[in-house]
């Protein structure tokens, strides 16, 4: 009797939850764009903090990353990096070292310096560089222009000209460094999510995070929902910053052959370990087109994609696609 009543009691110290612990949920406008936190806290009070921790983080990394900051480091390499070699610190040096990978890996289609042409479009104000001012600009787009320097941690531009933006691997950095601030905080069920680049800390006690794709056109309605868990997943969509114009579309997304904005696909899903690399391997279909960009992604082991075309096609690589019937 006696052992059977501890035992019990040993049962619910097990299952017992402390009487705080809860689901919080929270939100702030960083980046330029909505960023949520949402995590199982064991205690409020240290969720709380720790939410706190990933926001300031974010911060932080806009005013060092932001080229609208005159004062930030990203600002000052453009100001100076093609007359001499810029010192950088290693957070910045190791993102324009994953910036470069990634330009190889898709084939030039991922350049940072697509800036050079990029600062003269302003989506919101509706403005576009006319095509003299992008035939002059555009010899300047070339991530072969940048010049790394492990020793001295510098980068220096090779071309007059040249300008690099972070604005495609940006939030997937932020996203990446609040996991880990949430990873040393012993977190272990969360989301972090900055616009289109989320990264998930394990599951929903027993059940997958659920992530959805919406349809490019119909803002409320899901095409797909994927169930996640100890991942990281970014979408790009030629719906987020935009206007039409004569029958045209001008978005954000530019292809650095043409300067232009790059139409071959509506969207596009990427699955991988870590935001910084879905964020940076978001933008290939967009300039390659859908089928060499899901062949490309096959041959990585360990990215996944989910591209809508402009006719209404989903295409997936081999490790998403419904088995053949
Ligand atoms: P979000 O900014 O919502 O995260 P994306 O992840 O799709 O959206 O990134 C789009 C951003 O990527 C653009 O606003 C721009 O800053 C940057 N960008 C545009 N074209 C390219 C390109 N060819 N290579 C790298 N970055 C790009
Ligand atoms: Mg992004």
């Amino acid at each position: 009797m006696k052992l059977k009543r501890s035992l019990v009691g040993l049962l619910l110290a097990a299952v017992a939850v402390p009487a705080s612990a809860q689901w919080l949920t929270r939100s702030e406008d960083i980046m330029g764009t909505r960023c949520v936190v949402e995590l199982w806290a064991n205690d409020a009070e240290e969720g709380n903090a720790a939410i706190e921790a990933v926001f300031a983080d974010m911060h932080r990394i806009d005013a060092a990353m932001s080229t609208y900051k005159p004062t930030s480091l990203v600002s000052k390499v453009n100001a100076e990096a093609a007359d001499h070699p810029v010192i950088v610190d290693d957070e910045l040096f190791d993102l324009l070292t994953k910036a470069i990978e990634f330009s190889r890996l898709s084939e030039g289609a991922f350049d940072i310096t697509y800036a050079s042409v990029g600062f003269m479009y302003d989506f919101r104000a509706r403005e576009r560089p006319a095509e003299d001012a992008i035939r002059d600009a555009l010899p300047a787009v070339n991530y072969r222009h940048l010049e790394l320097d492990p020793k001295g941690r510098t980068v220096r531009f090779l071309h007059p000209g040249v300008r690099i933006d972070l604005g495609g691997i940006g939030k997937g950095h932020a996203v990446d460094r609040g996991i880990d601030i949430l990873k040393t905080r012993r977190v272990e069920h969360a989301m972090v999510n900055a616009g289109g680049d989320s990264r998930i800390i394990g599951d929903r006690f027993g059940k997958p995070w659920i992530v959805g794709i919406r349809h490019p056109d119909r803002k409320d309605e899901t095409i797909m929902r994927i169930p996640l868990v100890d991942t990281a997943i970014s979408t790009s969509g030629d719906y987020e910053r935009f206007f039409d114009e004569g029958g045209s579309r001008y978005h954000h997304i530019i292809d650095p052959g043409t300067g232009h904005s790059a139409s071959q696909v509506r969207s596009a899903t990427i699955l991988a370990s870590t935001a910084t690399r879905t964020d940076g391997l978001s933008k290939t279909a967009f300039v390659l087109g859908a089928e060499k960009t899901i062949a490309l992604y096959n041959r990585l082991d360990d990215v996944e994609a989910v591209i809508v075309t402009p006719d209404g096609r989903v295409l997936y690589t081999q490790g998403l696609a419904p088995p053949e019937s």
